[in-house]
């Protein structure tokens, strides 16, 4: 049953073209909260997994109060998360804002394909 879906499915999926509101984010918020967090997650409080090409500890930059909910952009709203704990924020069931389907906010996290300067 499965086997026959994926057998059925095109191997080149159809392309769409995708138009979304982002917020245009404060970069010296961004930076504050990673040099607050010196590549410590501060949720779980494990170390960054991996450090960029540029040699900085790769954290993501998350919003306690969402943007979209009228969250402010600033570095007491911010928080620096490794990617699981970021991940959790936007789709565990321990955080009650999560559970309701795939928030389109997280999108605007994957800004330029760079998490860091999303939400
Ligand atoms: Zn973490
Ligand atoms: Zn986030």
């Amino acid at each position: 049953m499965r086997a026959a879906r994926l057998l059925q499915a095109p191997s080149k999926p159809e392309q769409q073209l995708v138009l979304s509101r982002v917020s245009k984010r404060n970069p010296y918020v961004i930076a504050e909260v990673l040099l607050r967090a010196a590549g410590i997650c501060e949720s779980c409080e494990s170390p960054a997994p991996f450090t960029r090409v540029d040699g900085r500890p790769y954290l993501e930059v998350h919003h306690r109060i969402r943007l979209a909910d009228g969250g402010d952009d600033t570095v007491e709203n911010a928080i620096a998360l490794c990617p699981n704990c970021h991940r959790e924020r936007h789709f565990g069931a321990a955080f009650s804002e999560a559970g309701s389907g795939t928030p389109p906010e997280f999108k605007s996290d994957m800004t330029q394909g760079d998490p860091e300067t999303g939400k």
